[in-house]
């Protein structure tokens, strides 16, 4: 139940004043996140000012530059009222002691600009000034009053990211209704702590947000701006570490088995294992020994050779009696997974199931006959495998590869599907620290930050589109020396077919200048023909692959050397890193080749050099996070993890490792929050939409 403080947050905005139905579809669209869901209050007072207008600023007409906002003190002239039905604006003109200036009206309501600008009469004017032909002059002023009302005006304005069809006007007077309504709330920071920052309350920061007095106290790192953010990353790290506290409670089953299914695994692989292949496994053995829930995220560069980590300790959980999944982004992903473990399970002695969206009834059904029996052991599959009439006799473990194509709560309907599922998390985009923290809460982390021995780094040029055929005898003669080549055109998804004619386009350009056939996937073919597609090159047959982004998660056919990625200023530093790691997994030096289309912007110029400068996937998720901010680089956008109003990974990344110590000591202390910070945290979460989680809570 929310605490009956909280209604007034919680009214629908539209019964704030000025805001209509119309007026409320524009702002729940704004602020709310949701879009057919109408806002809060509560929604509105999150949306914080990014720029203000100060009016104290009183140069003197002559003074004024070219578009500053300024308060002018002056004395009305003539109106020059255009004639009848002429299209031509109204003007009036002022002075001052230092020059005089135009003021310009469109559509004028005659009645009200003599009212307003009353002819010889001295008024306090404010607005934007615009220089024409050496001529100030101002269009459709802010304010104009007299001396004695000029108190009227506030001296500081807020100014708020608006929509199409939303004013400025309308905002600011519902935003100063949504204030009014702000209750007082009961502290939920602990008192030393807010003593040793020095943080205002929660309703006197958001207060001075909407009211700001100088242009640092909306900047992120205003005490005010601080005291927010830290709320909001209190609130989703102790949501997340109550989830995790409920999870662990559920109960984990202790798996001690002998590790021989482990071992025989292991002995199967033509190569040895890498040191951190060896440790990760070494770390997952000891947390599936434990009597509690597995939570781990395993990080590894692409190629680290995460997949064998995956399945030596699948092993392990299937020994002891359990069944295995494993969960792949895309359909080519799982189809290639269990292509790649099929020998190594039959040689171990797994039994291994394949699950896509594709698959007959009849497949499905015998199945789910042979899951519920428990003579499956493992299952790799799509999103499929988390839909509801998926059983299992006993699931012990559910690997997710490349976690952040999945939500949260995805991750968690598939651990739901048995008692005391562990879960691993894999992902190959280096998240930084930080990341992890925001998105995941507190996971144990094992990084794989070794290469496998013999493996060449990836030499990568850019080069521009307008040396297209250069770049295709080039390729020509790489394919007579006997090398495969990846070639990428870029999706845009707003216009598949546009897309898709782009992509066959090339094969058949290809396919003319080469001689040879060539083949091709995207993501409008049948899985079908995808495998028919794959295998053809992966057994040679073709020796060029033109294909859209699909193959950019694990692919994998290790004699590639070769890579081009058509219109690279398209994409973005993670996922070039991604398509590149395609290549740089046999014995032979591999390259990348971007091919870009100028002029490039400043951004897709920087993402082109680093590319070209560096292998490392850390490093490159940190300048991705510098040029792009958290939460593309996850794609939380699309996935629908919680996103973040106020705090962001980049500014507050200090105050994350402070929150999440905070949630962890709040939930040892008090773990059904019935103390009265307690009660006050409970505030908290509904404030921030995170109220989910005290669902979980054994005391409701
Ligand atoms: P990723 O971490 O990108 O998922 P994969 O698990 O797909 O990497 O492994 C990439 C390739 O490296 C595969 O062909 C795999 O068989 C191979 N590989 C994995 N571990 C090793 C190793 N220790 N030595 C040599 N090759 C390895
Ligand atoms: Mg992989």
């Amino acid at each position: 139940m929310r605490p009956p403080v909280l209604d007034p947050l919680f009214a629908p905005v539209s019964t704030l004043p000025g805001i209509g139905p119309k007026i409320a579809k524009l702002v729940s669209g704004l602020v709310g996140g949701q879009p057919d869901k109408e806002a809060t209050v509560a929604d509105l007072l999150f949306h914080i000012p990014h720029n203000l207008i100060d009016r104290r600023h009183r140069p003197g007409i002559a003074y004024s530059e070219n578009g500053d906002i300024v308060t002018l003190d002056v004395t009305i002239g003539r109106h020059m009222a255009p004639p009848r039905h002429s299209k031509a604006p109204y003007k009036i003109s002022a002075y001052d002691d230092t020059g005089e200036i135009t003021f310009v009206f469109f559509h004028p309501r005659h009645d009200w600009l003599l009212k307003t600008f009353p002819e010889g009469e001295r008024r306090i004017v404010s607005g934007k000034v615009e220089w024409f032909n050496e001529r100030p002059q101002m269009v459709h002023p802010d304010y104009s009053l007299s001396p004695e009302e000029a108190e009227q005006m506030p001296a500081i304005e807020p100014v708020y990211p608006l929509t199409a069809g939303l004013a400025a006007k309308t905002l600011q007077k519902a935003m100063r209704a949504a204030i009014e309504k702000l209750p007082h709330l009961t502290e939920w920071l602990n008192e030393p702590y807010l003593r040793q920052t020095a943080w205002p309350n929660f309703d006197e920061a958001l207060r001075t947000l909407h009211e700001p007095k100088e242009q640092q106290d909306i900047e992120p790192q205003s005490p005010y701006m601080q005291r927010l953010a830290y709320d909001e990353l209190l609130a989703s790290q102790l949501a997340l570490a109550m989830v995790r506290a409920n999870m662990r409670t559920l109960g984990g089953v202790a798996r001690t088995p002998s590790g021989d299914l482990q071992k025989a695994v292991i002995d199967a692989l033509p190569f040895d294992l890498t040191g951190s292949q060896a440790n990760a496994i070494k770390e997952i053995n000891e947390d599936l020994a434990e009597p509690v829930r597995m939570l781990r995220l395993l990080q590894g560069d692409v190629g680290s050779g995460k997949t064998v980590v995956a399945l030596a300790v699948l092993a392990q959980v299937i020994e002891s009696g359990a069944q295995g999944g494993l969960m792949a982004p895309t359909e080519i992903l799982a189809r290639q997974h269990f292509a790649s473990m099929s020998p190594l399970c039959e040689k171990a002695g797994i039994r291994l199931a394949l699950m896509t969206g594709k698959d007959t009834q009849k497949e499905r059904r015998i199945r789910q006959e042979k899951l519920d029996a428990g003579e499956i052991d493992l299952v790799v599959g799509t999103h499929a495998l988390f839909q509801g009439t998926v059983t299992f006799k006993n699931l012990g473990m559910v690997v997710v590869d490349e976690q952040h194509r999945f939500g949260v709560h995805q991750r968690l309907a598939l651990s739901g599907k048995g008692q005391g599922v562990d879960v691993l998390v894999m992902t190959a985009t280096p998240i930084p620290r930080t990341l992890v923290l925001t998105c995941f809460g507190d996971m144990d982390v094992s990084r794989l930050t070794e290469k496998p021995a013999g493996r060449k780094p990836i030499k990568t040029v850019s080069v521009s589109l307008d040396r297209l055929e250069e770049i295709i005898s080039r390729v020509g003669a790489a394919i007579a020396d006997g090398q495969k080549v990846y070639w990428v055109c870029p999706l845009v998804e707003e216009s598949e077919k546009i897309d898709l004619a782009a992509v066959e386009d090339r094969q058949r350009v290809l396919e003319h200048a080469l001689r040879q056939r060539i083949s091709l996937v995207h993501g409008r073919m049948t899985a079908d023909e995808k495998d028919a597609a794959m295998a053809a090159f992966k057994s040679g047959e073709t020796k060029v692959l033109v294909a859209t982004t699909v193959i950019e998660v694990g692919v994998d056919v290790p004699d590639a050397t070769i890579i081009v990625i058509e219109h690279a200023e398209r994409f973005g530093l993670a996922q070039l890193h991604q398509l590149r790691g395609r290549v740089g997994r046999g014995e032979k030096p591999s390259s990348c080749v971007l091919l870009y289309k100028g002029p490039l912007g400043e951004t897709a110029g920087a993402r082109l050099s680093i590319m070209r400068e560096t292998n490392d996937g850390f490093l490159i998720a940190e300048e991705d996070l510098k040029l792009r901010g958290g939460g593309e680089i996850l794609g939380t956008r699309q996935s629908g993890t919680p996103g973040f109003r106020i705090a962001r990974a980049e500014e507050h990344a200090d105050l994350m490792e402070v929150a999440r110590d905070d949630a962890r000591l709040i939930l040892e202390t008090d773990p059904e929050l019935q103390s009265d910070r307690g009660v006050a945290l409970r505030c908290l979460l509904y404030l921030f939409g995170r109220d989910a989680a005290i669902r979980l809570l054994r005391a409701g």
